[in-house]
């Protein structure tokens, strides 16, 4: 039977009570947390899309292979899974366990960042971000202007490179300053964007002629891969794992946080098939995260990681989950509210500028309106623009084209009634837009300052 949207392919084992705060509770939570939803404590919050990083629901399976952790210091039967696991899907040749996915950007980022080199990416990731800035290199945009856009809707990979744009960069700045590209599949900060096969296949090639490698952050490949089959001339019949296998075979290596894609609560990797990198980064992990067998995870996690991975390829997991986001996104469509368009692979991004017109971007409508939300239902988002995008070494906030708020949604933890309480709460704030004002900083921390700056109204 045809459902246009498809039911859970999973059914409940285990609950967790969930419980709403009275709307004065509420007000007293947001004030005390600063205005800043990420100083929230979770107790307090009702349905909770702040991120789907590490929020993820394992399966029966996952839970199992808790289990089966082999928690000797070196040398874990859990890591080979992993390793394994990771080279069967993504092809690479070596693999470095790391806590998270920063974990990964930090040995890379070390390794082959340095004042005066220039690491190309469609479109910057915080962390990512932070940790080719600290060891001195400067990241460039380089995806189509499509992607800055909010409202899109007939551009099927809005998370594409522009090839043109990167091209320019290697003849301004010279391939041997160009340690590596980023390709982000998907593109979180663009709304959950895809890249193309046939975009992955066209930097590969420009790369490869200019030797610079590709670098993969495939923290949400699944989702992307799961966008190439049905948007995709070519790909419909195609498996997921097929599209997968395609995919990485345009990147040298790549960072991943298996706390998305992963379907695990911690995790992450490094991966690549040039052996003086391994050697480097195997150096290098033991000491940020623990040893090249295990980089930060106990052994049970990196088997319920190496379950997660496999399972995140069945079609009715991906297809479930990215159809969950569309069901959102289609409700706040319907009754007028600005968002991000096409709707993304792992969450709704509401347009907090259009939402909030009223109120510039140096007052921070994103952030005020997370706040809002909260007030108005329990529901925790995020900010994703002005605050979340920091300043530059000149000490200006970099005012980004998209000042958006994140619904996140969480992999196989919430169902459909749960988004109808959302989308409710959010077409309730939508019409009380007018009442609401802009915020200012009273505490302000030098970077990733979205994560614990605090604030007031102004
Ligand atoms: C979450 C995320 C990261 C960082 O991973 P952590 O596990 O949070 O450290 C990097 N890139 C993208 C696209 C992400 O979504």
């Amino acid at each position: 039977m045809d459902k246009k949207y498809m039911p859970e392919p999973y059914k409940v084992k285990m609950v967790e009570p969930l419980r709403i705060l009275p709307k004065e509770e509420r007000i007293e939570a947001i004030e005390r947390a600063g205005y800043n939803t990420f100083l929230l404590n979770s107790r307090d919050v009702y349905i909770d899309l702040l991120t789907d990083s590490g929020t993820n629901a394992m399966s029966d399976r996952q839970w199992a292979g808790l289990m089966m952790g082999d928690e000797a210091y070196a040398g874990s039967e859990n890591f080979y899974h992993l390793q394994k696991t990771v080279q069967d899907i993504m092809g690479f040749k070596h693999v470095v366990p790391t806590h998270q996915g920063r974990g990964a950007e930090n040995l890379l980022s070390q390794i082959l960042v340095r004042p005066n080199t220039y690491i190309p990416g469609n479109m910057y990731f915080t962390t990512t971000r932070a940790h080719q800035e600290m060891n001195g290199g400067t990241f460039v945009d380089v995806i189509i202007d499509e992607a800055h856009i909010s409202d899109k809707e007939d551009v099927h990979f809005k998370g594409n490179i522009d090839i043109k744009k990167y091209e320019d960069l290697i003849n301004k700045v010279g391939a041997e300053n160009i340690p590596y590209i980023c390709v982000g599949v998907t593109v979180n900060l663009a709304g959950g964007q895809p890249v193309s096969m046939q975009n992955l296949r066209e930097v590969h090639a420009l790369s490869k002629k200019h030797g610079i490698r590709v670098m993969f952050d495939c923290t949400r490949y699944v989702e992307n891969a799961y966008f190439i089959k049905v948007r995709e001339e070519g790909y419909a019949d195609k498996s997921i794992a097929e599209i997968v296998k395609e995919m990485f075979s345009y990147a040298d290596g790549a960072t991943m946080s298996g706390k998305k894609d992963g379907i695990v609560n911690i995790g992450g990797f490094l991966a690549m098939n040039e052996d003086d990198l391994y050697f480097k980064a195997s150096a290098l992990v033991v000491v940020y995260e623990g040893m090249p067998s295990y980089g930060g995870m106990t052994g049970r996690d990196m088997e319920a990681f190496a379950i997660g991975l496999k399972e995140a390829l069945d079609f009715n997991y991906i297809k479930h989950r990215v159809e969950q986001v569309e069901y959102l996104g289609n409700k706040l469509i319907e009754a007028g509210v600005p968002i991000v368009r096409p709707i993304g692979g792992h969450a709704v991004f509401l347009d907090a500028r259009a939402f909030l017109p009223h109120i510039p971007q140096s007052e921070y409508p994103a952030q005020v309106l997370a706040a809002e939300i909260f007030i108005q239902s329990g529901v925790r988002t995020m900010e994703r623009g002005n605050i979340s995008a920091g300043r530059d070494k000149e000490g200006n906030e970099y005012f980004p084209k998209l000042e958006l708020v994140r619904l996140t949604i969480p992999r196989r933890v919430y169902s459909y009634a749960h988004l109808d309480y959302v989308a409710e709460a959010i077409i309730a704030t939508y019409k009380r837009r007018d009442e609401i004002k802009g915020l200012k900083f009273t505490y302000e921390p030098p970077v990733l300052r979205f994560f614990t700056g605090r604030f007031e109204h102004i």
